[in-house]
């Protein structure tokens, strides 16, 4: 009978990062500065990041050393299991293959310490005492809170009000971690003082608090910002989990013919598919790549391919994304991680030239998924991952249809044990049926920066 379950070694786990940009056809659109638009250099970031991690930015090296202390912490969770989705390929009765990577086995619950501890760690080399940062569902916050707190940093969080109020117990769980946490917009920074004169009720975004932990690192000489996705360094930590799953399949026997991940600001995604590119992009495989984002924020199906600011007050350099428009608000759905209105630059780019496909779902249809999956394979997912989990049920029917084999490999970013209100939502019949605002995007879209 083959394994359930495939395991890796500690020993077998990465000892380098990958960066893909070392493997591109054509190199991305260059970030541009918000008031020259002229090409920015790694300089720009300085008062922001760290130096190593700018280097990492902006680096062309294929691959780059994962630090020994970094690799000691995250063996508390990796290698993660590579898992044969057995039960829920046989009640879709599907030809199909299903694996998943499971990243909900981390301290936080998902995919994001991957990244949160190798930041702290160059933060405390380069002896930066505090960093801020922003978190949609409180998944990046508490990650970043545990990251800190194993390298004795302080850590401030921007928490957007919908999410501060739906998951009081992700503020728990950053403040176990010894983190501060507030609910954004705020009265701490001027950008949140700004948002809340015009609109005392804001619910937030993530663009808001990502202007607010970016002003209050900007203006204080011992914190620095970070950001749990969308940029290149970013993408650049998660590959930890592609380079795992590349030789898990390997053991099980298979080779993805579809990767499968959802994408919210594109790390978790890039993480378990640009390995996997590298072959692709050398004309070696075939595979498709499926990014799934929600119908309600529908950057990459929706968007257009423009310059804009990654924050609502327009403080970061521009970056060219599949955009809806940086003061786009989007509905209060339950997937708070996928509530951004762009996608990070280097997966557009794969995106613009044809290498990775994307779809949108409603959250309705991806919570069927989720409850399908829990009945089936018992781990309650994030309502972030249901989408990825949506986006293989529906690769896996149509192989059915086909009457052919596929073997789909998705990435659970996540679990929702911290969701459970989202699935009472659900259960009871009270979630909201999402779709395209197309009239709010059309607003937001006359805000962009004319390049
Ligand atoms: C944050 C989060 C996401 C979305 O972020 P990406 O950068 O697109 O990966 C997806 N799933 C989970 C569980 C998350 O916490």
């Amino acid at each position: 009978m083959a394994d359930k379950k495939i395991f890796l070694p500690e020993s077998e786990m990465p000892t380098h990062w990958y960066n893909i940009a070392a493997d591109l056809r054509n190199p991305p659109p260059p970030p541009l500065h918000p008031a020259t638009h002229e090409p920015i250099g790694p300089e720009a970031l300085a008062p922001l990041f760290p130096m190593e991690l700018i280097k990492q930015e902006v680096s062309a090296e294929r691959y780059i050393p994962i630090p020994e202390e970094v690799r000691e912490i995250y063996k508390v969770w990796r290698p993660s299991p590579l898992i044969r989705a057995t039960a829920l390929e046989k009640a879709l009765g599907t030809p199909a293959k299903i694996y998943y990577k499971y990243e909900g086995v981390s301290p936080s619950g998902s995919h994001k310490p991957n990244t949160a501890v190798p930041q702290a760690y160059y933060n405390k080399l380069e002896g930066v005492k505090r960093i801020a940062t922003e978190t949609g569902a409180g998944q990046w916050g508490s990650s970043l809170a545990y990251a800190c707190q194993q390298f004795g940093i302080e850590s401030k969080v921007y928490m957007v009000r919908v999410s501060y109020e739906q998951k009081p117990y992700r503020r728990s769980l950053m403040q176990l971690w010894g983190g501060a946490v507030v609910p954004s917009p705020s009265s701490d920074t001027q950008a949140g003082r700004d948002i809340l004169a015009q609109d005392p009720q804001s619910s937030g975004s993530l663009g808001i608090a990502i202007s607010e932990a970016v002003e209050d690192a900007a203006m204080r000489e011992d914190t620095k910002y970070s950001l749990g996705s969308v940029l290149n360094h970013v993408l650049l930590h998660q590959t930890v989990i592609g380079q795992e799953a590349i030789k898990q399949m390997e053991m099980a026997g298979d080779y993805p013919d579809v990767v499968v991940g959802c994408a919210g600001g594109g790390s978790n995604a890039a993480g378990l598919m640009f390995p996997f590119l590298k072959d692709k992009l050398a004309g070696k495989t075939t595979t498709r790549f499926l990014a799934v984002e929600p119908a309600s924020c529908p950057s990459l199906t929706k968007g257009q391919y423009r310059y804009d600011f990654g924050d609502v007050a327009g403080l970061t350099p521009l970056m060219k994304m599949y955009t809806l428009g940086h003061t786009f608000m989007p509905p209060g759905i339950h997937a708070g991680g996928l509530r951004y209105h762009a996608m990070a630059p280097m997966l557009c780019h794969l995106y613009a030239e044809g290498d990775i496909e994307a779809r949108s779902y409603p959250q309705n249809p991806c919570f069927e998924a989720a409850t399908l999956f829990a009945r089936t394979e018992g781990i309650v997912p994030a309502p972030e991952s249901s989408h990825a989990i949506r986006g293989a049920i529906d690769e896996a029917l149509a192989a059915k249809e086909e009457g052919r084999s596929r073997v789909i490999l998705f990435n659970l970013s996540g679990h929702g044990f911290l969701d459970l209100s989202a699935y009472d939502d659900y259960l009871a019949g009270r979630l909201i049926d999402d779709h395209y605002p197309e009239e709010k995007v059309a607003e937001a879209m006359k805000e962009l920066p004319a390049i």
